[in-house]
């Protein structure tokens, strides 16, 4: 299979779309801890790109609320802030990498996240020709703290915020369709350290394995802007 994406949309601010240089991407990991910005930055990229985003945290908090597929011991892990076996993600994403709509491309948020799950992913896009970029997204712990108590999700589309630093117009309410936001079991400070430890010591490992794998890593500083002002940060950065 060749995957050739052309990234045929501008990164301006305000969705404006530039003239941005044609480039063939073959397949975009979003890498950072979490609380990064990486769900937010993975929508923006898949509306801008026409390509879906693969995000292994929502297919397992679907396969929860839906009931299928995710073992009550499964779940129990996520509700601490653990991460889940390799075998588990490595078939879910498999699966989801081969169905068509990926065949153009993909954004992959939260995978992988052990030395295990690269090894399988690099050996899967190696197999089929398949380069992939990196980008890491790199925030300040202190800041993640603060960013993950005060995140809220809209149970129904899936629209992020933060109370604090992008609160809806009107409270605790989604501006797209007026459903209650709710909060991720997951983002109490407690599990947000225990996720934070697991980033540490599981998956910051990971990026130095793509690096040395030959992967492309774009490092972008997410600390402080508005996710608009990273994701141009993101167009330029592979433009270049
Ligand atoms: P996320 O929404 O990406 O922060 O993921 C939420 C939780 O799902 C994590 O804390 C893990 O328990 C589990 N999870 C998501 N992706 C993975 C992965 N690639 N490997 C292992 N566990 C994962």
């Amino acid at each position: 299979m060749k995957v050739s994406l052309r990234v045929r949309a501008g990164f301006a601010a305000g969705g404006a779309v530039s003239n941005v240089a044609k480039r063939f991407v073959k397949a975009i990991v979003l890498f950072g801890s979490p609380g990064s910005g990486k769900g937010t930055q993975a929508k923006l990229l898949t509306d801008c790109l026409g390509i879906p985003h693969v995000s292994t945290g929502e297919m397992l908090r679907d396969g929860i609320r839906q009931g299928r597929g995710v073992t009550p011991k499964t779940a129990a892990k996520m509700q601490a802030g653990i991460l889940v076996k390799d075998a588990v993600v490595d078939a879910m994403v498999e699966e989801r990498l081969s169905r068509p709509d990926a065949a153009n491309g993909f954004v992959l948020d939260g995978y992988p996240r052990t030395l295990v799950q690269a090894e399988h992913l690099t050996g899967w896009l190696a197999e089929r020709g398949i380069h992939e970029v990196v980008i890491h997204l790199a925030v300040d712990y202190n800041i993640i703290i603060a960013r993950l108590t005060g995140r809220r999700e809209c149970p129904r589309c899936g629209t992020l915020y933060n109370v604090v630093l992008r609160p809806p117009k009107v409270d605790e309410l989604c501006d797209l369709d007026g459903e209650k936001l709710v909060r991720r079991d997951d983002d109490r400070e407690d599990v947000i350290r225990a996720r934070l430890e697991a980033y540490d010591r599981q998956t910051r490992p990971v990026l130095d394995f793509l690096r040395s794998n030959g992967g492309r890593v774009i490092e972008v500083d997410a600390s402080n802007d508005p996710p608009e002002a990273v994701f141009q940060k993101i167009g330029r950065a592979m433009e270049n």
